[in-house]
C-alpha cells in the first residue's frame, strides 16, 4: 500500500505543479482555452546564442480572421536596445509578445531574430533566448528558492543567488528568518506587488536571457513601488534587447524607441521627447496620465 502510495501521491505532486505552470503561462498571456502548440518546421534549425536584433517585419495577425488585431507592423530592436509599446487597452501590444514566443504564427509577415524568420528555428532554443517579466507573476505554493530556480532548472545555487541579488532581492531575502527556504504562495509568505515582480525579474534573468519582455501590471501602484520597478526594468533590460509593454508611460521615457499601437497599427514613433513635441497620440496620453496622477495626490 505504502508503495503504491507514494508514486499516486507524487502524480498528484506533479500534477497540480503542471497545472499551476500552465496557469502561469495562461495569466502571463491572458491565453485561455486556446491552442498553444506551434510546431517546430521539420527543417527548424537552432538559434545561435549571444546578441539578438530583432525585427517586425510588415506582421499581420488575427485571432479570429474576421478581425484582424494586427494590420502591418514593422519595427526593429536592435541588440542592447529597448524598444516600448504603448497603447490604448485592445490596441494588440501584448498580441506582439505572444507572436514573438511562438504562441501564434504571424498570418502575414515575419519575425525574424538576427534576420532569422522564427518559424525556422526550434521553439526549445527561440524560448531559452527569451526572458518574459509577466504582468501578473504567479508563484508556486513552495519556496522562493524554488519558485526562482524554477526559471533554469539546471541552474546551481550560486546562479539563483546571483539572479535574487540582481533583481534587488537580496536584502528582502536576508530579513526573512527562513531567508531562501521561506514557503510563498498561497499557503505561505504573501509577498507584495512590488516583491513577485522582482521574483519574475529573478527568474528571467537566472535564464540571462538575449531577449527580455518586460509586460508591464495594469493594476495601480503607489509611486515609491514604481519607481522601484522602473529601476529595476532598467537594470534587467541593460545590455539586453528588451520589448517593453507599458500602460504607465513613465515607465517608457527612457526607452530608445517608444512605438504608439492604435487598432493595429503604428500610429507614430520616436523618442519620448520628440513623441510630446510633437503633440499628437503620445502627448495627449501622457497629459492624461499626468492629470490622474495628479488627481490622485
Ligand atoms: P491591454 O493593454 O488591455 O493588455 P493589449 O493592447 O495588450 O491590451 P491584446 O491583448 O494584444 O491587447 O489584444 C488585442 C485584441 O485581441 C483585443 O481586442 C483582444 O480582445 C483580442 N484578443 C486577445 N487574445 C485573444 C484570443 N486568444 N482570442 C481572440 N481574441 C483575442
Amino acid at each position: 500500500m505504502l508503495q503504491l502510495s507514494i508514486p499516486l501521491n507524487f502524480l498528484g505532486v506533479m500534477y497540480r505543479e503542471l497545472r499551476q505552470a500552465l496557469t502561469d503561462i495562461e495569466r502571463m498571456f491572458g491565453l485561455l482555452h486556446v491552442n498553444q502548440e506551434v510546431a517546430d518546421a521539420p527543417s527548424a534549425s537552432a538559434l545561435p546564442p549571444g546578441a539578438a536584433t530583432l525585427r517586425f517585419d510588415a506582421v499581420r495577425f488575427a485571432y479570429d480572421p474576421k478581425r484582424p488585431i494586427l494590420r502591418g507592423i514593422s519595427f526593429e530592436v536592435p541588440a542592447g536596445h529597448t524598444v516600448a509599446v504603448v497603447g490604448h487597452s485592445g490596441a494588440g501590444k501584448s498580441t506582439l509578445a505572444r507572436l514573438l514566443y511562438r504562441f501564434y504564427d504571424v498570418s502575414d509577415g515575419a519575425i525574424r531574430i538576427n534576420g532569422m524568420d522564427i518559424r525556422g528555428l526550434t521553439q526549445s532554443s527561440l524560448r531559452a533566448a527569451i526572458g518574459i517579466v509577466p504582468q501578473d507573476t504567479v508563484l508556486f505554493n513552495d519556496t522562493l528558492y524554488y519558485n526562482i530556480h524554477y526559471g533554469r532548472p539546471d541552474a546551481s545555487r550560486e546562479e539563483v543567488e546571483a539572479a535574487a541579488a540582481a533583481a534587488q532581492l537580496g536584502d528582502f531575502v536576508a530579513r526573512l528568518p527562513d531567508g531562501y527556504d521561506t514557503r510563498v504562495g498561497e499557503r505561505g509568505l504573501k509577498l507584495s506587488g512590488g516583491e513577485k515582480q522582482r521574483v519574475a525579474i529573478a527568474r528571467a534573468l537566472l535564464k540571462n536571457p538575449a531577449i527580455l519582455i518586460f509586460d508591464e501590471a495594469t493594476s495601480a501602484l503607489d509611486s515609491k513601488t514604481e519607481k522601484a520597478i522602473q529601476a529595476q526594468l532598467e537594470q534587467a533590460a541593460a545590455g539586453r534587447t528588451a520589448l517593453v509593454i507599458a500602460h504607465r508611460l513613465s515607465t517608457v521615457m527612457k526607452a530608445d524607441e517608444i512605438i504608439v499601437l492604435d487598432q493595429g497599427e503604428i500610429v507614430e514613433r520616436g523618442s519620448h521627447a520628440a513623441l510630446l513635441a510633437a503633440g499628437g497620440h503620445y502627448a495627449r496620453m501622457w497629459a492624461l496620465q499626468q492629470q490622474e496622477a495628479h488627481d490622485d495626490r
